[in-house]
């Protein structure tokens, strides 16, 4: 939509009348961590087949009444978004394509059977929160306010079938660097004994399923002194997917990048179509195709990959330093980050933070 100001009036806002004390906020708005405050407001939109959308609102954060018998608590109908709130040197607050956001929470609710909500809405509740809770976005280097919005299923019904009753909810938290300090090459364990997706399953929508599917690979990542889990296809365990929550490339030695193609089991990071842009700009040759662990590993092994990076929103862009398994532990080049991550990471982080010109258009005022 050409202007959000409808949408945002869509909005009723009751105040927290019980706010965060500011000394309280401002040591959290100091050190951010991430996902572990949340502002004093979050944003609430109703759903029955019957009304449709209805009560959009901005209400105290806080606790939800949920019946025990509530769909989402068996049979897991969820979805859920992540995009964050930068604000720039003049004060003004900024998001990252969240139309982008918008219409891959439409296609994750088609694709679990929940309501889908127009952008102008989801835009709208955006924009809602974030002006009613401006106090808590943090200033800080690589700070941003983190949004959680998310849908489940509601009604109060064991039968196994679309719910007729969802809530949308937009919750909100100051958040610093993902893997915490500097951007310190992480490990990555390739599962080989569990999936995270398969043909025609959820891999491209973001459901908590699909995470809750990852926990026990990403623990065994931990035990093998990883700090992530990376993925391959379900089919034939040979092509690399993506990370738990990040999309993988891969930096060859004569400049070309490689990325795994959307096979329909790998979640379309936002981040991971911006990077492709932004590479695509600065001359390299970026494909989007099928990569084999083994031909990744033999790269590495023979210095024809140079650099390998993971990125999300969270992370952003994060150089992955070592890779292990059950067969192989090999480090990347040095085991530092590489000069193309490296400036790809400052080429996105300066159009987010307003140090570079937005020259894709990708920024949306909030
Ligand atoms: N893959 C998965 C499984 C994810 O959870 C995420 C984070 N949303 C990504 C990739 C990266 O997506 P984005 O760049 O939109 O954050």
């Amino acid at each position: 939509p050409e202007s959000l100001a409808g949408a945002v009036a869509a909005f009723t806002v009751q105040r927290n009348d019980a706010p965060v004390p500011e000394a309280e906020r401002l040591a959290a708005l100091a050190t951010p961590k991430f996902g572990t405050v949340f502002t004093d407001h979050m944003v609430r939109i109703g759903w029955s087949v019957d009304a449709g959308w209805h009560d959009r609102r901005v209400v105290k954060y806080g606790p939800l009444l949920l019946d025990p018998a509530s769909a989402v608590l068996h049979y897991g109908q969820e979805i859920f978004e992540g995009l964050k709130a930068y604000q720039h040197a003049d004060g003004s607050v900024w998001s990252f394509r969240p139309e982008a956001n918008a219409a891959r929470f439409a296609a994750s609710a088609r694709r679990l059977a929940l309501p889908v909500l127009a952008a102008e809405d989801f835009l709208g509740a955006l924009v809602a929160l974030v002006r009613t809770d401006v106090d808590w976005i943090p200033t800080g280097d690589e700070t941003s306010l983190y949004l959680r919005p998310f849908m489940y299923a509601s009604e109060k019904f064991l039968g196994v079938r679309p719910s007729l009753e969802a809530e949308f909810l937009v919750i909100a938290s100051p958040v610093g660097p993902y893997f915490g300090g500097a951007v310190a090459p992480v490990s990555i364990w390739v599962a080989q004994d569990y999936h995270r997706a398969s043909q025609g399953g959820t891999g491209a929508a973001k459901c908590g399923g699909n995470y809750a599917a990852s926990l026990l690979p990403q623990q065994e990542a931990y035990d093998h002194g990883c700090e992530q889990v990376c993925f391959l296809d379900a089919a034939t365990s040979t092509a690399i997917e993506e990370l738990g929550g990040m999309n993988v490339f891969v930096v060859h030695a004569d400049g070309s990048v490689s990325t795994p193609e959307l096979t329909g089991s790998i979640l379309e990071g936002v981040t991971r179509s911006s990077i492709i842009a932004l590479l695509t700009d600065a001359g390299h040759e970026v494909r989007e195709r099928q990569i084999l662990l083994a031909d990744l590993l033999a790269g590495i092994a023979d210095g024809s990959v140079a650099e390998v990076f993971a990125c999300g929103t969270a992370a952003v862009v994060t150089p992955i330093g070592r890779l292990k398994g059950t067969d192989f532990d090999l480090t990347v080049a040095d085991g530092a980050a590489g000069a193309v991550t490296t400036s790809v990471r400052a080429e996105l982080t300066d159009i987010q933070y307003g140090r570079a010109a937005d020259r894709h258009g990708w920024l949306r005022r909030l």
